[in-house]
């Protein structure tokens, strides 16, 4: 069954049948008229044979739901501009070029070819297009605070991806006008351009390389058939996410064809610092400032967490600067829903200014301590061993 056929045969009238008939109605139309069209009941009647295979070639079509959906919109997409024996284009053309079988492709930059456009419309004869076909993968990107990504959230994402204009349906023609046959190509959308020993085939200039033009053009896509459509979906950003990583939405992409799976989503996130807390793998780190005496003598310190209350770290007597701590269980998720760790990083903090007390402490301090030189052996050591 061609797109052709579809458009010169009218199934209903054949069947007898309104436009809006019910299933129950065809299947009893078409046995009464099969009956009574058989050949083995009309014997010696060619007519009658022929009739025969005109109601089950309409039947086939209308009993099968999408091949109805299909018939019915090959019809009034150009049912209006389409006259059987060629009679738009110079010296005629076969819908059946316009609709991909043996079409060349690639036609060039100069816009799509309707069949392109249209892609599985048209059930045609075994065409690929029909068969089941993943949707594209859709690649975007995000901002996430940083106590964003680390406990995950969800995000809604603006896709927009091609598709037919959706008033025109892709046609370019204004609502009631069709889409005529490029006469300059004849719908092929090539023309050949001689240059000397050879010719080479380009977008047609006409129509470019569309194979169709427009008298009328859709006010909505001003006559390119093209349209974008948007859609918005939820997905949800795992806990954990760091900056500048790409994550796999699996079947969030573009719809697929026919029944095929979706395609993917990517998500390039953009993770904004937190002037506190950073990240080491699954870890939520921070440095926290200590004096010079909590860190010999030892304390207690109070260290704030991502998303709750604030958690105690003893820091023994004793303690260098930049040692890490690890507190457990208060870092960001990980992927099994287990909570990472903290790592808590001492740094001595030095006072710029120092009142008269705190002077005199000092001093007294590096007195009682003078015997202990840090550097000890430091200069042997350079030399090397
Ligand atoms: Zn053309
Ligand atoms: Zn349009």
């Amino acid at each position: 069954m061609s797109t052709k056929d579809y458009l010169e045969k009218d199934y209903y009238k054949v069947l007898g049948v309104s436009k809006t008939a019910s299933q129950d109605e065809i299947k009893q139309s078409y046995r009464k008229l099969a009956r009574e069209n058989h050949p083995d009941a009309n014997t010696g009647d060619p007519k009658a044979e022929e009739r025969f295979k005109e109601i089950s070639e309409a039947y086939n079509v209308l009993s099968d739901e999408k091949r109805r959906k299909e018939y019915d919109e090959a019809r009034s997409l150009f049912g209006s501009s389409y006259r059987p024996g060629g009679g738009t284009g110079a010296g005629g053309f076969d819908l059946g070029d316009l609709f991909g079988q043996g079409a060349p492709t690639g036609g060039g930059g100069g816009g799509e070819r309707l069949s392109d456009l249209f892609g599985g419309l048209f059930g045609g004869r075994g065409r690929t297009t029909t068969q089941p076909r993943r949707g594209a993968d859709i690649e975007t990107e995000t901002r996430l605070t940083f106590g964003e990504a680390a406990s995950g959230v969800t995000r809604s994402f603006q896709l927009s991806s091609d598709a037919a204009c959706p008033t025109c349906r892709g046609t370019g023609a204004k609502a009631g006008t069709a889409p005529r046959v490029c006469p300059k190509c004849s719908g092929t959308g090539h023309e050949n351009r001689n240059l000397g020993g050879f010719s080479l085939s380009e977008p047609c200039s006409e129509c470019k390389g569309r194979g169709l033009v427009v008298d009328d053009p859709c006010p909505t896509c001003s006559g390119s058939g093209r349209g974008k459509s948007t859609r918005t979906i939820q997905a949800r950003i795992p806990a954990g996410v760091s900056d500048g990583q790409r994550i796999r939405l699996k079947g969030k992409g573009a719809p697929g064809e026919h029944g095929g799976p979706a395609g993917d989503l990517y998500v390039v996130v953009h993770v904004q610092p937190h002037p506190v807390f950073g990240k080491s793998g699954d870890n939520l780190t921070i440095t926290v400032p200590v004096t010079f005496p909590e860190a010999v003598l030892g304390a207690d310190v109070r260290v704030p967490t991502l998303n709750g209350l604030p958690v105690t770290v003893k820091i023994p007597p004793g303690t260098p600067n930049g040692r890490t701590f690890r507190v457990r269980g208060k870092g960001t998720a990980r992927r099994d829903g287990t909570a990472g760790d903290m790592l808590v990083t001492v740094e001595v903090a030095v006072p710029a200014h120092l009142s008269d007390d705190a002077r005199e402490a000092l001093e007294k301090f590096r007195a009682a301590t003078a015997d202990q030189d840090p550097r000890s052996g430091l200069e042997t050591r350079a030399k090397g061993m």
